[in-house]
């Protein structure tokens, strides 16, 4: 199967669907399906199978249509994060040599730039109308056949997806047909659906994130998505009201932002049945919030990684039904594994670790990508013994249920005690006047690594240090409280709201905050 397939498929059995609303723009299943096929056609006259074309632009439709018309052509779609600095884009490109970048009007001067430097780039399109120096989308498709092209083969690359560099430099998961096709099936046949009445999916997310991934989840089941140029709370409600939307998936930071926003009030969401949300750790506090908001929602989380081309543990809705009757350890859970995909939890010799007991997330399943490009290290160190190593400390109880304690990378050594920095950041974020936290080691001569705490407060708040550790010594064991509390205006996060703890843990040696 080839990813474009989940178009295809729901074009030949619900034409008129709607597939996509994106403004004032739709698109039918059929309508859709009929430009995929005239991108890989069109693609075909600037490229060459086997190149990559590059995406820099907000979210679009032509960005959808490049999501599958790409890889239908046989060449591989490269994500790039229209959030990075110019420097950093040109970097990525260089990484990638793709052939083809399309880009828009807002980040021209960076596309010249970078085909200045990245000599691979031949063609620049943009995607929203004329520019002097390239190519527009809409001529791309101009003539093309509506007929499909002859498909290549599953184990063709279709997206190159660069991981979102919280720990390190960012690496590109190599992801063919075959990983990303097997990630929508297992979010397909592990999500329960309703199928009494039309499914209209909100996508907030940014599509340069693996996160957009709920696209082609939701073009399987032939749903109706609502796509967003980006997400902003006010945006996001207005497209509720308007669309009548039942489904949607966020990150924490967007639920959060949402609930804190003075128009949640003014717009009707009663329509909204399933929320669904991951990327990140959820902090329990945010999520009771939101279940207490929107009663009408069965919430549910999915674990999941660039690597992974989507998600590999999920909840199931009554899972938080049954947390909210009582068994409200399940909310800090990330459920358990989706039907096609195998995951362990291996102590440091590699074996299975006992119930409850904390170990290292593996995973293994044909969503795994193919590698890292140019990064045979990173690679190496990934894939061991059949196992691709997720970096993520885990737990499983005894009924199945998963849970993320933390980044190895984030784990905090301090005087011999292994510190969770997920653990105090749950108990930070129970402070009122604390909006979000992270927690981070660093370097002490005497403890080897010291806990410091770094607190984004709600507006107008100022906790102050003694409050903070106050807080915290009521409900942590000495050696995890934190020694150091940093409070900042803003975080530093990604496209998706993740909080960037290497940006942070520079900034903190650098003595800016
Ligand atoms: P990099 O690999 O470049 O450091 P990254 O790991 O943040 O960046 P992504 O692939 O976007 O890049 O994120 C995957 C990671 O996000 C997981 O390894 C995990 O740590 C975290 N994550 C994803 N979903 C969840 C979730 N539901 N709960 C907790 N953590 C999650
Ligand atoms: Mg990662």
């Amino acid at each position: 199967m080839r990813i474009s397939d989940v178009v295809a498929f729901a074009a030949m059995r619900a034409p008129e669907t709607t597939a996509l609303v994106f403004e004032d723009r739709t698109w039918t299943y059929q309508q859709l399906y009929a430009d995929v096929c005239r991108l890989a056609h069109g693609l075909r006259g600037v490229a060459e199978p086997g190149d990559r074309i590059a995406v820099l632009t907000e979210n679009n439709p032509e960005y959808v249509l490049a999501y599958y018309g790409v890889p239908l052509a046989g060449m591989t779609l490269v994500f790039v994060n229209y959030r990075l600095a110019p420097r950093e884009v040109v970097d990525l490109l260089a990484d990638a040599t793709p052939t083809v970048l399309l880009t828009e009007q807002q980040f021209l001067d960076t596309a010249r730039a970078a085909t200045e430097i990245v000599g691979s780039i031949r063609t620049v399109v943009t995607v929203d109308g004329p520019a002097e120096d390239a190519g527009e989308f809409a001529d791309l498709l101009d003539g093309c056949p509506e007929t499909e092209p002859e498909p290549p083969d599953e184990d063709t690359p279709a997206w190159l997806l660069y991981t979102s560099g919280t720990t390190g430099r960012a690496k590109g998961a190599v992801l063919t047909h075959r990983s990303v096709t097997a990630a929508v099936l297992n979010a397909g046949v592990s999500w329960t659906r309703r199928e009494e009445e039309q499914v209209v999916s909100l996508c907030p997310w940014p599509l340069c994130h693996i996160a957009g991934y709920a696209v082609p989840v939701a073009h399987l089941g032939a749903d109706t998505v609502v796509l967003l140029r980006r997400y902003d709370p006010e945006s996001f409600l207005a497209a509720v009201e308007r669309h009548r939307v039942t489904s949607t998936t966020v990150a924490p930071t967007m639920l959060a932002l949402l609930l804190r926003h003075p128009a949640l009030e003014a717009h009707d969401t009663s329509s909204i049945t399933r929320i669904g949300y991951g990327s990140a750790p959820m902090p329990v506090t945010t999520l009771r919030a939101a279940m207490r908001r929107f009663p009408n929602a069965g919430f549910q989380t999915g674990f999941g990684m660039t690597e992974l081309a989507g998600n590999v543990l999920v909840h199931v809705p009554e899972d938080l039904l049954a947390a909210a009757e009582g068994r409200t350890e399940l909310l800090a859970s990330v459920g358990r594994p989706m039907a096609l995909s195998a995951v362990r939890v291996l102590d440091e010799t590699g074996a299975d670790c006992a119930d409850d007991e904390v170990g290292e997330l593996v995973v293994r399943g044909d969503q795994v990508c193919a590698g890292y490009r140019n990064r045979p290290d990173a690679t190496a160190e990934a894939f061991r013994d059949g196992w691709f190593h997720t970096g993520d400390l885990a737990r499983r109880d005894a009924e199945g249920y998963f849970y993320i304690v933390d980044r190895m990378k984030d784990m905090i050594l301090t005087g011999g005690e292994n510190v969770y920095s997920r653990e105090v950041e749950e108990v930070l974020h129970q402070h009122p006047a604390v909006a979000a936290a992270a927690v981070v080691g660093a370097p002490d001569e005497v403890w080897g690594e010291r806990v410091v705490a770094v607190v984004e407060p709600v507006s107008g708040r100022a906790p102050t240090e003694a409050e903070i550790r106050e807080h915290c010594a009521g409900q942590l064991a000495g050696y995890k409280c934190p020694r150091e509390v940093v409070v900042v205006d803003e975080l530093p996060r990604n496209t998706v709201g993740k909080v960037l703890k290497r940006d942070l843990r520079e900034r903190l040696r650098a003595g800016v905050d």
